[in-house]
């Protein structure tokens, strides 16, 4: 008896190979059947990676050309109007990306990761009927190669809760319409085989919700229960706990219920419920979405734990999610240390370690052979150099936190602005920029050269200081107030203040699927986190060198930092934001006294990291609050303190955003119209800020007559005096012949709107 279960496998392939393929595609430079051919080639690949390890339960239909939502859209024929002219794979593409004739589909995050789904387009007219060939094909094709499959779905709930109507309305109102579908779906894939596992990913149940979602649990699962005996119905939950679905599901004609334990420990709560109803557990113990080697002793005893309540045989060993979140195998990690990557674990170790403990829980040591033997020694042993290394522990970083009494600024808001409004002199309605320039091909060469080593230190900076003078001579000449040094040095706001970061890790390999065909990297912090020197320091005073104008500095904040790297689990992740605070803190203080008045502390993904229960957000606001402040604590009075967020929906974290206490804060909001905006006058925000007056995400130039009636627009509902004018991100995506022509109308409209 081994019980191993993984919910999902990542698809891209440990070289990006699907990536590479769909690029290569759209760029019309392979057909179509090319894709078809690697993708085939992937599946076979991934399942017998699963199945070498041991893997019980392998899932088909986790794999998807772009996106698992966009492919339950499909399956349930939810085409919006605009594509219905098209078919097959223009048509799914079309949907995901858009075309010359119509938007893409809006794209949005997956819970509280990095991955993005297709927000299917829904409407009472649509026409719901079954397409069931992928899921089928995918089952049969893992079939005839020997491998027998569960069917992974995304439930129809948790569809229902991320899809939007089009035509008004409630998507739950939907749910007559799309069920007969999924049931026609069942009944197909019930004349499969004898017994099938269909497993229904509901992870909207990790999320607060109402008793009338919750009550649709019961109406769903009962009717998918009693479709064919042929058919178990494992429903799962992940990245928090489930417990009101629990309840609901223990009474209903399920067969499995699958737990996340590790980020939803409450999870343990609903053992006794789960005992009683007889069902079986799929405990995810193996983290579906970090990076560290499994502790298999702390694991085995969770699950012993567990249990104590829920007999042995109805338990099986489950990763806590898809392992999508994670990157592929450590297999080309060639350049990592030997015990860093002793530490870590991606995808396809987790098989082995799911395998290792299902082993272990349900037979005990003596059951293992040699090579398992070995496994497990190895284990425990890369375990304790982890929790014993001096890599990790800074006993001066960890002095430096119990000593701290600095925890805010000196002075309050109101002398603060007054202060920095007489120091830096900046008129009405100042103009800046987000910080960075077009990446160019010749600067993206030279920070390649300079990596590889090919080109030297001093022609590389002279390289970047011949962009920074261009930045600055083109910002002058357009007349902006605030100057930026255009964030040359710079492949990724992140990543590049972790490579100077004592305790971050980078791989080489170690890409997960943000969305489609596009993979980040993100670097791991592992240790202590320490700044050697300074980081930013000699590019921002050499940029302040070349202008009598105000060049403002650029940091990336503590809680960005934090939420777009893979975080060490062995600490509390507030004391790992706080380090960077400290960090940052000292990176201010050496800004400031180098003769730069005003820097920016970047906090783009600060509502990213927002736990999905209400009752944990509290929290989560206190420590990034805290630590934001930290970071900027030791900025002078006169030092004027920015902050930018790509978001335009603050409605709901507007007073935490106030509480970070930056003097000036820049927003999207070009994009969402703005209505939005009227939130902050009716709070009465009191900060200075710069709302974004044109898009960049789009390659078009906005015209002065627009951002004359967008800032029109803006003061309508926020004072003059308050009111910064800047475009609504960075520019780093853009290209010069976009970005010269848009902020020129800028400055210009700013012009007309202070004559007018
Ligand atoms: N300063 C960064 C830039 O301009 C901010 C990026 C972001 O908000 N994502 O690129
Ligand atoms: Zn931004």
């Amino acid at each position: 008896m081994s019980k191993s279960y993984v919910i999902g496998f990542p698809r891209i392939g440990e070289q990006r190979e699907l990536k590479k393929v769909l690029e290569s595609f759209w760029a019309k430079k392979c057909p179509f059947s090319e894709v078809q051919k690697v993708a085939k080639e992937l599946r076979l690949r991934h399942w017998s990676y699963q199945k070498k390890s041991h893997i019980e339960y392998i899932s088909s239909n986790d794999f998807s050309l772009y996106d698992n939502m966009l492919d339950t859209a499909i399956m349930l024929n939810a085409i919006p109007k605009r594509f219905r002219d098209l078919k097959d794979h223009e048509l799914y593409f079309s949907m995901a990306r858009g075309d010359s004739l119509r938007v893409a589909m809006e794209m949005t995050k997956w819970f509280n990761t990095n991955y993005h789904y297709i927000v299917p387009e829904l409407s009472l007219e649509d026409e719901y009927k079954l397409n069931s060939s992928k899921i089928i094909n995918e089952y049969k094709e893992a079939k005839d190669h020997g491998f027998k499959t569960k069917i992974n779905l995304i439930g129809p709930i948790t569809f229902l809760a991320l899809s939007k109507r089009v035509d008004g309305g409630d998507t739950y109102e939907l749910i007559d319409k799309i069920l007969p579908i999924y049931e026609e779906l069942l009944k197909e894939i019930s004349t499969l085989d004898d017994q099938i596992v269909i497993q229904f990913d509901e992870p909207i149940f990790a999320k607060d919700n109402e008793t009338r979602v919750l009550s649709l649990l019961k109406i769903v699962y009962d009717k998918f229960g009693s479709i064919s005996k042929n058919l178990k119905i494992a429903v799962i939950t992940y990245f928090d706990h489930s417990n009101e679905a629990t309840k609901v599901l223990v009474n209903s004609l399920v067969d499995y219920i699958g737990l996340d334990f590790l980020y939803g420990k409450e999870n343990l709560k609903s053992l006794d419920l789960i005992a009683n109803s007889g069902k079986k557990l799929i405990a995810g113990v193996v983290d579906g979405r970090n990076i560290w080697r499994n502790d298999i002793q702390n694991s085995i005893k969770l699950l012993k734990e567990i249990s104590q309540t829920i007999p042995k045989e109805d338990i099986i060993i489950s990763s806590s999610c898809s392992l999508l979140h994670t990157p592929f195998s450590l297999k080309y990690e060639d350049k990592m240390s030997s015990d860093l990557k002793s530490w870590l674990s991606f995808a396809v170790e987790k098989l082995d370690e799911i395998a290792l403990i299902s082993k272990i829980f349900l037979h005990d040591i003596d059951s293992l052979n040699e090579s398992e033997k070995r496994a497990l020694e190895d284990n425990i042993k890369a375990n304790n150099s982890r929790k014993n290394s001096p890599k990790i522990h800074n006993d001066k970083i960890q002095q430096k936190i119990k000593n701290l009494t600095k925890f805010q600024r000196d002075d309050k808001f109101e002398d603060r602005i007054k202060a920095q409004r007489d120091a830096l002199k900046y008129p009405i309605l100042p103009t800046t920029t987000i910080g960075s320039f077009p990446q160019t091909k010749e600067v993206r060469k030279a920070r390649a050269e300079f990596k590889k080593g090919s080109i030297s230190q001093e022609k590389y900076e002279q390289k970047m200081k011949e962009y920074i003078d261009d930045c600055i001579a083109f910002q002058e000449e357009c007349g902006l107030d605030v100057l930026v040094h255009g964030e040359p040095e710079r492949n990724d706001m992140v990543e590049y203040f972790g490579e100077q970061l004592n305790g971050y890790g980078f791989s080489q390999n170690g890409w997960v699927q943000s969305y489609g065909s596009r993979c980040v990297k993100p670097p791991f912090i592992y240790g202590d986190i320490s700044r050697a020197k300074p980081m930013t320091l000699n590019w921002i005073k050499y940029a302040q060198s070349k202008t009598k104008k105000i060049v403002k500095g650029m940091l990336t904040g503590p809680v960005t930092m934090l939420n777009w790297s893979f975080v060490r689990d062995d600490k509390p992740k507030d004391e790992v934001s706080k380090q960077l605070a400290i960090a940052l803190s000292d990176e201010i203080d050496d800004l400031q006294n180098g003769g730069i008045k005003i820097i920016q502390v970047d906090e783009a993904a600060f509502k990213e990291g927002y736990p999905l229960r209400e009752s944990k957000i509290k929290s989560y606001e206190k420590w990034a609050i805290r630590d934001f402040k930290i970071a900027t604590s030791k900025a002078k009075k006169e030092t004027q303190i920015h902050t930018h967020m790509c978001y335009s929906e603050f409605n709901d974290i507007i007073k935490t955003i106030e509480a970070m206490d930056a003097d000036v804060i820049s927003i999207e909001t070009a994009r969402s119209g703005n209505e939005l905006l009227k939130i902050f006058k009716k709070v009465g925000y009191k900060q200075e800020i710069g709302p974004g007056v044109y898009d960049i995400h789009s390659p078009r130039v906005p015209s002065v007559d627009e951002i004359v009636n967008q800032i029109k627009l803006l003061l309508e509902v926020l004072p003059k005096e308050q009111l910064w004018i800047n475009p609504d991100c960075g520019l780093k995506t853009r290209k010069w012949e976009e970005v010269k022509p848009s902020l020129k109308n800028m400055t210009q409209a700013v012009k007309i709107v202070k004559n007018s």
